[in-house]
């Protein structure tokens, strides 16, 4: 059921970023939208107001043992200057699984699409329209009961805040660096990994950042048992072409689905190009890098769309992909998804909401 949106407009604009420098999640729209529940009575007071602080509690649940979810989805503007989200009931649905896996509340997915559809149509004039810029979006849900007992929460808030990203890469697509890693892990089957939660983002801390001293961009996670499977890349999931073969992890139950992912198996299937879901050891890879049939190695993910992986290292040995370059599935994909988003090329998957 779509309730009634209660709007209270800001009397203090804010500052838009120069688009050519604006660091990613740091400048917010003028407006967000909340709505509160509370067991019982379900959500209520759906609103948006002007952006800002909301005073909380410091024994707040949420503060305490991290009862929190979130999604990522963005919307474009196209070159007729209309805006238009992509696959916007997919976050819905994903925001309802990891609900679920964090005994939370859904979100009706009438009322999140037309909270959605009129925050963007009040803060219309933030989703920027210089090439390849977008406008993120970003709704989560808290946990806003009072006090340190562990079990969860019966109120909550959810919210929806937006801020303006430039081009994920302002020289072209480029290929990444990244680091097997073989200590820490991400998440483990029956854990948090198929939920979009904070925790996980905090677990991968410590590896991402280790990563980053040593000159690599993401680390490439693997499976939290034997350390065997290979998971996902950073906040990506990941796809190989070996021998003319594209395989991706399967959704054992540590990776998070992603759209992106998805999309690009419903995009190549389209071109007639199949891909096997299933259990990739790192053995097969490094062996695969070692013969000459790794052809390409790409991340997925809403930020990025496609990531080109140009070296991977695992037990300080670093092998080349595709001689470091681009691989043409990699920006054929790329090309075809970012297109779809953009509107250069028509939207024959039904995939963007005006
Ligand atoms: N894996 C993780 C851990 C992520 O955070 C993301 C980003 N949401 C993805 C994969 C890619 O998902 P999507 O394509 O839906 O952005």
């Amino acid at each position: 059921m779509v309730q009634d949106i209660r709007v209270e407009l800001t009397k203090n604009k804010r500052v838009k970023p120069d688009m050519k420098t604006v660091k990613f999640g740091k400048s917010f729209s003028d407006h967000m939208f909340l709505m509160n529940y509370e067991e019982g009575k379900g959500w209520f007071d759906p609103r948006i107001v002007p952006y800002g602080p909301v005073e909380m509690d410091m024994a707040t649940m949420v503060f305490h043992y991290g009862q929190e979810i979130f999604e990522g989805m963005k919307a474009y503007r196209t070159s007729e200057g209309k805006v238009q989200l992509f696959r916007p009931t997919e976050n819905i649905r994903r925001m309802a699984i990891s609900g679920e896996r964090l005994v939370m509340p859904a979100v009706d997915e009438d009322m999140f699409l037309a909270a959605l559809k009129k925050l963007l149509e009040i803060d219309a004039e933030w989703v920027p329209s210089e090439e390849a810029t977008s406008l993120y979006i970003r709704p989560f849900m808290i946990a806003t009961d009072v006090g340190l007992g562990v079990h969860a929460s019966k109120t909550y808030i959810f919210c929806i805040i937006t801020c303006p990203v430039g081009s994920y890469y302002p020289e072209g697509l480029n290929p990444i660096k990244i680091m097997i890693e073989s200590q820490d892990v991400r998440a483990v089957r029956g854990g948090t990994g198929i939920a979009k939660c904070g925790g996980n983002y905090a677990a991968s801390l410590r590896a991402s950042q280790l990563a980053e001293y040593k000159g690599y961009s993401q680390v490439l996670w693997l499976d939290g048992v034997e350390r065997k499977y290979i998971e996902e890349v950073g906040s990506m999931n990941i796809m190989f072409k070996i021998n003319g073969e594209v395989l991706t992890p399967s959704l054992t139950g540590a990776v998070l689905a992603g759209i992106t992912r998805k999309s690009c198996i419903e995009l190549m299937k389209t071109w007639g190009i199949n891909v096997s879901e299933r259990l990739i050891s790192v053995d097969e890879v490094v062996a695969a890098a070692e013969n000459g049939t790794l052809e390409e190695v790409w991340g997925t993910g809403t930020a990025a769309v496609v990531s080109p992986v140009g070296w991977l290292t695992y037990k300080d040995k670093t092998f080349e992909i595709g001689g470091g370059q681009i691989g043409k599935l990699t920006q054929k994909l790329y090309d075809g998804l970012t297109g779809i988003q953009w509107g250069k090329v028509p939207d024959t998957l039904g995939w963007t909401v005006p």
